[in-house]
């Protein structure tokens, strides 16, 4: 499919092309034609697939389809989670709407207010905010939100992670009630389930790159080490050359001041990004980082929200996250656009249920790397399945990553390149073209995967008794199915009245 075929406007497709865009991605193919006749819409997809464009070209294509009068007014509202994000969606905007004559403009905290009002008070078609200021903006009386045509909620799942649900809540209370809906989410948690089914009219879904595929494409491994180890193993994993950019996650602002100024101390450049760090110096971090004058930027998962960098060649999960989820969204840092990357996890001794989880939602066995320098006495991986044999070598594995599993450390490792094929008798069967489960599944009691209302059985790997990770239901609850309608809530004015329903 090219974009002429999705019929967008010249000044658009002029854009897309100036951008380079030679294709749609299958986002951006499904969810436009859809998006232009007016539907309300879930998009499950994570960054990285193109969602931005997939939302802003219909948007910019309705509202210039409709005579503005003489004064511009927000017509259509983009929430997102964090303030990256949303200065990215706003240059999106910009960029794709740059011949359009329409004008957008980004709002978020922790930073004085003074220009954005004044941003607003110049007038613009699309405003791009995270919950927070939004409402208080909304609150002094100063963002007037009575024309607002088109709402997306983008990173929906996020929004409900970092606690912002009942903020976005407050917000569509005060929108009017006849507008097109738009949710974006990688996952779709019973939460956002909920809110899908109350604010949006007979959505169509649209589901690319579930989070499955991203796990697929990146290369993923995970160290054993005790916690006052963790030091000692990044540095001596950043002395491989091949590491040319890292991302590497931590799970406190504290923590990653501190794994930054160790690393710094150890001679290698790197920088510190999270939400204590002012906007300037956040921005100064993310383009040292993008320039690769800083080749290790470490983040938590809020402040890495949403940042596109191409070239992360590796994410380290300096700690594992303790939501599943999030794992999936830090390893898609190191696979953008359909590339592929290198995900190395630390997991200490109290980590390990966390590891657990991510390899239920994941659906697969991460790799350990067993021999290492800084290999935990107190929690050692577990043990070696019997079987060994050597798999084939596989041409297409990124030089990087073979070198860094064989490089000695402390402890030399033989340089036999079946050594690491040997501790995975799972990607043995993947390449054998096996499509064997990892691990039996569990007899599930609930054919639909979600527990019947009201039981509270956890679903449980079969070989472990841990507490069942909150689970990720994409595809689920149907959405394509007539919704509650929200009271009084009406059908946008030009949306047809049998507008095509599914995925095309
Ligand atoms: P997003 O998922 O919106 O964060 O986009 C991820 C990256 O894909 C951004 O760098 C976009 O500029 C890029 N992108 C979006 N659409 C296309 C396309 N059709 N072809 C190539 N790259 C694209």
């Amino acid at each position: 499919m090219r974009f002429e075929d999705l019929h967008l406007q010249p000044a658009l497709l002029r854009a897309v092309q100036a951008e380079g865009y030679l294709a749609p991605t299958p986002i951006q193919a499904k969810a436009i034609p859809h998006l232009l006749a007016g539907r309300d819409l879930v998009g499950l997809a994570q960054t990285g697939t193109g969602k931005t464009a997939a939302f802003a070209l219909p948007v910019l294509q309705r509202l210039g389809e409709v005579a503005q009068g003489p004064r511009r007014k927000i017509r259509c509202l983009v929430l997102t989670p964090t303030r990256e994000l949303a200065a990215q969606v706003g240059q999106s905007f910009s960029t794709y709407g740059r011949h359009t004559g329409l004008r957008a403009t980004v709002i978020f905290g922790g930073v004085g207010q003074s220009a954005q009002v004044s941003a607003l008070r110049q007038g613009v078609d699309v405003l791009v905010a995270t919950p927070g200021r939004l409402l208080d903006l909304m609150n002094q009386k100063l963002v007037p939100l009575e024309a607002v045509e088109i709402l997306v909620l983008d990173e929906a799942d996020r929004m409900l992670d970092m606690g912002f649900i009942n903020d976005v809540r407050k917000v569509i209370a005060r929108l009017p009630q006849k507008r097109q809906t738009l949710l974006f989410s990688a996952t779709m948690p019973d939460d956002i389930q909920k809110l899908v089914d109350s604010i949006l009219i007979d959505p169509v879904q649209v589901a690319v790159n579930p989070v499955s595929s991203t796990v697929d494409r990146v290369e993923q491994s995970v160290y054993f080490v005790e916690k006052n180890d963790k030091r000692s193993l990044l540095i001596d994993l950043a002395r491989d050359p091949s590491i040319s950019r890292a991302l590497v996650f931590t799970r406190t602002k504290h923590g990653a001041n501190r794994v930054a100024e160790s690393l710094d101390k150890a001679g290698v450049v790197a920088e510190a990004i999270h939400g204590n760090k002012s906007q300037g110096a956040r921005e100064r971090a993310l383009s040292n980082f993008r320039g690769g004058s800083t080749r290790f930027l470490v983040a938590t998962d809020i402040a890495a929200r949403g940042i596109d960098i191409e070239g992360i060649t590796h994410v380290i999960n300096y700690d594992l996250p303790n939501v599943p989820e999030s794992y999936v969204h830090r390893i898609g840092r190191t696979a953008r656009a359909g590339a592929s990357g290198i995900a190395l996890s630390f997991c200490d001794a109290d980590e390990r249920d966390y590891l657990a989880a991510i390899e239920r939602l994941t659906r697969r066995k991460v790799e350990v790397v067993r021999e290492h320098g800084y290999a935990s006495k107190v929690a050692p991986p577990p043990a070696e399945p019997a079987i060994k044999q050597p798999a084939p070598h596989r041409p297409s594995e990124p030089k990087g990553n073979r070198e860094l599993r064989a490089r000695p450390h402390r402890k030399p490792v033989p340089s036999n390149p079946s050594r690491r094929e040997q501790t995975s008798p799972s990607r043995q069967a993947r390449e054998q073209g096996q499509q064997k489960p990892l691990w039996k599944k569990p007899s599930n009691p609930h054919p639909t995967g979600r527990p019947a209302a009201g039981s509270d059985s956890p679903r449980q790997h079969p070989d472990r008794q841990m507490p069942s990770p909150k689970r990720a239901h994409p595809g689920r609850g149907s959405p394509q199915t007539q919704k509650t309608q929200e009271p009084g809530r009406q059908r946008w004015p030009h949306e047809p009245r049998h507008a095509p329903r599914h995925g095309g």
